[in-house]
C-alpha cells in the first residue's frame, strides 16, 4: 500500500522478517528492536564569525553481545536520532555476517560541513567528541568515518580523547591516517569489499566481470573507489553520480580523471567527453552492474522496476526500500545487501584496531589478503543459506546476522 518508513521503521521490518525465518525468542527480538543506549548531545562552537553555533548530535550502541560497540560518525544536513539507530542496528548485523567480534553503533552530528570552515569542523569534531566520551573507547565503542567525516576527522576524535585521558590511545578509533597509527588499505577497504561481492555476484550469474558495465551512485570514499578498482579489475564504468548530479558515457569513463575534475570543480558534472545525466539515470543505467554508493532510499518502488543491472551491490547503508526489494526480486536481479557488501570497511578497521593493541603495522597486501578471504567467506555463508531457506540474499545476510547476535545473547544470559 505504499507507506512511507523511516529508516529505522526499515530496520525494524527487516529485524521482524529475520525473527520470524529464525523463529527468534519473543524477548530476545524485543532486546534487538531498541538500541541498548542512545546518547543525545547538543554540541555549542564558536564560529568563525564570532557567533555561536548549537548543533545537535548523538552516539546510540544497539547490542554488544559480540564484542565492543563499532560504528561510524556521520555529520549531515538530515542526520536525526531515526536514521542513526537504524544505522547502528545494522551495524551490529554488519559485524556479525562477516563475524568480527563486534557489536554495532552510529553517531552523527546535524550539520551542513559543506558550508562550514576545517577550523569550525575541528572544534566541533572536539568538542562532539568530549560530549560523547564517557561512552567510547577502545573496548566500549570505536567510532570509525561514515558521510562527510575522514580520517583527518579521526585524528581529531583520537586527539582529543588522548589529550582527556592523559596518554595517546590509538585504538580508541579506526579509519585514522597511517601516520598516527591507521591501517594500509583501510581508505579503500570499504569499496574493495564491494567490489569483492559484486565480482562473486556475477560470477553466480555467469557474468564476466572484464567489459562488464558499472553504473556507481554517489562518488565520495566508497563511491570513487568502487568505480577505481572495478577499473583497473577491467570493467567499463558507464555512469556516476555526486548530489549536483549525474554523468555517462557509452564509451566508459575513467575514474581516476572524474575524480581529478570532482576535486577541481567540487562536482563529478561536466566533465569531458561525456553527457551530463540526472542522478535518477544514473540509477536506470544500461549497465550489468550497479553500485549505490550514496545515501539511503535511492532504489524506491518508483525506480526499482526500471534498473537496468542485473547485480546490484550496496556500498551506501539502506540504499533500496524493501518494496523495491520486492520489485528487483521478481527481475531476478542479485542484490547483494548492504550488512554484506559494504562490511569491508568494518573488517579493515577492525584490522586497524588489532594492529594498534598489538603496537603492530601490517603490510598492504596482509590487509588485503585477509579482507580478501574475509568478504569470500561471508558472500559464501549467505549464498548457502539464500539457497538453504529458498530466499533472497539480504533476508539470508540478516537471517545469519541476527542469528548470530542471538546466541550470543544467549550464552551470555542475562545479568543480574
Ligand atoms: P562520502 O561523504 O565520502 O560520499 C558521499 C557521496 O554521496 C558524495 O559524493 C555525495 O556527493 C554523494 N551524494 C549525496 N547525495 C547524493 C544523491 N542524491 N545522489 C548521488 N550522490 C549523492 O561518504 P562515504 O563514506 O562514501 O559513504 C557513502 C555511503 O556508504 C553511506 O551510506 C555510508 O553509510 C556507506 N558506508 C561507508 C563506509 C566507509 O567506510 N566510508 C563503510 C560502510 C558504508
Amino acid at each position: 500500500m505504499g507507506k512511507t518508513l523511516t529508516a529505522y521503521g526499515i530496520a525494524l521490518e527487516q529485524l521482524a522478517l529475520a525473527a520470524e525465518e529464525l523463529k527468534l525468542e519473543p524477548g530476545i527480538h524485543e532486546m534487538l528492536k531498541s538500541p541498548k543506549r542512545s546518547l543525545t548531545v547538543s554540541v555549542s562552537i564558536r564560529m568563525d564569525n564570532g557567533s555561536i553555533g548549537v548543533f545537535s548530535g548523538c552516539r546510540v550502541q544497539h547490542m554488544d553481545s559480540r564484542g565492543p560497540f563499532k560504528g561510524g560518525i556521520r555529520y549531515h544536513p538530515n542526520v536525526n536520532l531515526d536514521e542513526v539507530t537504524a544505522l547502528s542496528m545494522w551495524m551490529t548485523w554488519k559485524c556479525a555476517v562477516v563475524d568480527i567480534p563486534y557489536g554495532g553503533a552510529k553517531g552523527g552530528i546535524c550539520c551542513n560541513p559543506k558550508e562550514m570552515s576545517k577550523p569550525e569542523l575541528e572544534r566541533l569534531t572536539r568538542r562532539y567528541t568530549s560530549m560523547i566520551f564517557d561512552i567510547i573507547g577502545p573496548y566500549r565503542d570505536v567510532p570509525a568515518p561514515d558521510v562527510y567525516t575522514d580520517a583527518q576527522t579521526m585524528a581529531w576524535i583520537m586527539d582529543t580523547f588522548g589529550q582527556m585521558k592523559g596518554y595517546s590511545v590509538p585504538e580508541c578509533v579506526t579509519g585514522k591516517p597511517i601516520s598516527i597509527g591507521g591501517s594500509e588499505g583501510r581508505a579503500e577497504a570499504t569499496s574493495l569489499g564491494v567490489d569483492i561481492c559484486a565480482r562473486e555476484a556475477a560470477k553466480k550469474m555467469n557474468m564476466k566481470l572484464k567489459g562488464a558495465s558499472v553504473s556507481v551512485q554517489g562518488y565520495g570514499n566508497v563511491g570513487w573507489n568502487a568505480a577505481k578498482i572495478m577499473h583497473d579489475w577491467g570493467a567499463k564504468i558507464v555512469a556516476v553520480s555526486d548530489s549536483l548530479g549525474g554523468i555517462s558515457s557509452k564509451e566508459g569513463l575513467n575514474p581516476y580523471k572524474v575524480y581529478e575534475h570532482k576535486q577541481k570543480t567540487g562536482s563529478v558534472v561536466n566533465f569531458k567527453g561525456a553527457d551530463n545525466v540526472t542522478n535518477e539515470e544514473v540509477l536506470k543505467a544500461k549497465c550489468d552492474i550497479l553500485i549505490p554508493a550514496a545515501l539511503e532510499n535511492s532504489i524506491t518502488k518508483n525506480n526499482a522496476d526500471e534498473i537496468k543491472a542485473r547485480v546490484v551491490a550496496e556500498g551506501a547503508n539502506g540504499p533500496t526500500t524493501p518494496d523495491a526489494d520486492k520489485v528487483l526480486c521478481e527481475k531476478e536481479v542479485m542484490l547483494v545487501p548492504d550488512i554484506l557488501a559494504n562490511a569491508g570497511g568494518v573488517t579493515a578497521s577492525y584490522y586497524e584496531w588489532v594492529q594498534n593493541l598489538e603496537r603492530e603495522h601490517w603490510s598492504l597486501d596482509e590487509v588485503n589478503g585477509k579482507l580478501e578471504a574475509k568478504m569470500c567467506k561471508a558472500f559464501n555463508d549467505v549464498y548457502l543459506a539464500a539457497n538453504k531457506r529458498k530466499c533472497e540474499m539480504r533476508t539470508a545476510a540478516l537471517t545469519l546476522g541476527v542469528g548470530r547476535v542471538a546466541e550470543a545473547i544467549k550464552t551470555l544470559g542475562l545479568w543480574p
